[in-house]
């Protein structure tokens, strides 16, 4: 086959609505998935095989032939095989000389190779055009048609004219492009599937951490502690006294490191008395997951006002309230209501109610469909203004609840503050450190840092 022969279809935009033929490299089951898709979406498609036999898995209207006639009726040839199998296709290059190629293959590890698989079969076929895509979406999802969670289809490559005509095609099969760039991108687009939540595995280990360690911390302090030194077997506060301990403090702690690496910035960037160096990896990593953080937190907040609701259902509650009523009724003295202890009561619980509320509509502000809604100007204010206040009213309903037994000494078992103590730490420094970045006389020269003002230019004229 001649070069000039092979190069027939032309690479031109498609101005009629006949859709053009689609040629699929590859039987298996992404290759029919996406043949189906394209089937039902108008687009007649041409299979290239080993076997030219018919099976019933193949969508009906489709043609099977051999690999080189049939990448001779499409411009287009999407190639549906593993990468290891490439190499046969150095030997169709003639024919393949001036098509689009697109690469739809993953890997089974992060970085199998020193280059992408686009790359590679460009390096294999240098006359044919490689455009990276639909690698992201499963066969099962196409052939399904469950699709929602993953619409995007990313793609990269060289040509731009190549990369436009696959765009359309993704377009026709009601699927949306992103174009990524150039071929260079396409590692990273083969990374995606092979990526398990990256942004949630530190708020995710952190979280299981912390809970680990609060959980242990409330076992010793409420549950041994009263078996070793009261006598008492409270060993059912494993249930629900432990977790709804465990549950705010986590909240609380979690919801500080969300506006922790905030601080941080501020006070590194008022330190170099510039903006235009870049802040260290961690906080970087930091600050990318706050948004996890928050969710997290805010799902802890969530238990911890369930888990509050059924106090009152709980047979040691009911048990204790009728324990003190026996013992006035015993001792024939009716104990006075405590107006002081009344408020501080309300109070507290008006805070939390109050907070966690805010802090509700803080998720829900996060929301894609809710974001998207708003610019970035409204976005920051919501989740700087909104966050601090809902911070403010968590952390308060927190001190109020221990405020009377900060310096009571029997609250310290072991000599060790109770869990609502270590849960106010993170919290209180970062409300701490805001009052203090908002003085004027720090929140001036940060302000002008963040818009471009530096203390020692590097390059002035
Ligand atoms: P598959 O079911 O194993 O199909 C691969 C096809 O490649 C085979 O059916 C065969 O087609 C062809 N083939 C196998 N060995 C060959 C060889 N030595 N020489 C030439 N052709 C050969 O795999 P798949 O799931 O369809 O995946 C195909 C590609 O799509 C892979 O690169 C995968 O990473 C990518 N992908 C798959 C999915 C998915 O959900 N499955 C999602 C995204 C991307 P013939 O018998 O017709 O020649």
């Amino acid at each position: 086959m001649s070069k000039n022969s092979s190069n027939t279809m032309a690479l031109v935009p498609n101005t009629s609505n006949k859709r053009e033929t689609v040629c699929i490299f590859g039987t298996g089951d992404f290759g029919r998935a996406l043949g189906h898709k394209m089937i039902q979406s108008g687009y007649p498609v041409v299979y290239g095989s080993r076997s030219t036999q018919i099976s019933n898995l193949i969508p009906k209207d489709a043609e099977v032939l051999g690999h080189a006639e049939a990448a001779q009726k499409a411009a287009i040839i999407i190639i549906a095989i593993q990468r290891q199998y490439y190499n046969f296709l150095t030997k169709l290059a003639d024919v393949l000389h001036g098509k689009v190629l697109v690469d739809i293959s993953n890997n089974l590890k992060l970085n199998q190779y020193p280059e992408s698989n686009a790359e590679y079969l460009a390096q294999l076929l240098p006359g044919s055009k490689v455009v990276k895509g639909f690698n992201t979406v499963s066969a099962w999802a196409l052939q399904s048609g469950t699709l929602d969670a993953s619409r995007q289809v990313f793609i990269c490559g060289d040509d731009v004219e190549a990369k436009q005509l696959v765009m359309n095609i993704v377009r026709g099969l009601g699927l949306t492009p992103v174009d990524k760039g150039s071929l260079l991108a396409a590692q990273e687009i083969e990374n995606y599937p092979l990526q398990l939540f990256p942004t949630w595995k530190f708020p995710i280990f952190l979280s299981l951490g912390l809970g680990l360690f609060f959980f242990f911390y409330c076992l010793a302090l409420d549950v041994i502690y009263t078996y070793i030194y009261e006598n008492n077997n409270f060993s059912f506060f494993i249930a629900i006294t432990v977790p709804n301990q465990v549950f705010p403090a986590m909240a609380l702690t979690l919801f500080g490191l969300v506006y922790l690496p905030g601080i941080f910035a501020a006070i590194i960037q008022l330190y170099r008395g510039t903006k235009y160096r870049r802040f260290p990896d961690w906080l970087d990593k930091w600050m990318l997951c706050r948004k996890q953080l928050g969710l997290i937190a805010l799902a802890f907040a969530a238990l911890h006002a369930v888990f509050t609701l059924v106090t009152p259902l709980r047979a040691f509650s009911s048990w204790r309230t009728s324990k003190q009523i026996i013992s006035q009724v015993l001792n024939n003295q009716t104990e006075p209501l405590d107006h002081t202890n009344a408020w501080l009561n309300d109070s507290y619980l008006a805070l939390g109610m109050l907070g966690f509320f805010v802090f509700v509509l803080l998720g829900i502000s996060s929301l894609p469909s809710v974001s998207n809604s708003v610019n970035w100007r409204e976005f920051r204010f919501i989740q700087s203004k909104l966050g601090y206040l809902a911070l403010t009213l968590c952390t308060a309903h927190t001190l109020i609840y221990g405020g009377k037994w900060f310096l009571n000494p029997e609250a310290y078992k072991w000599y060790l503050p109770d869990i609502y103590m270590l849960a106010l730490v993170v919290p209180c420094t970062v409300l701490v450190a805001k009052c203090v970045l908002i003085l004027p006389c720090v929140d001036k020269p940060l302000t002008k840092i963040r818009q471009g003002w530096e203390r020692n230019p590097r390059y002035s004229e």
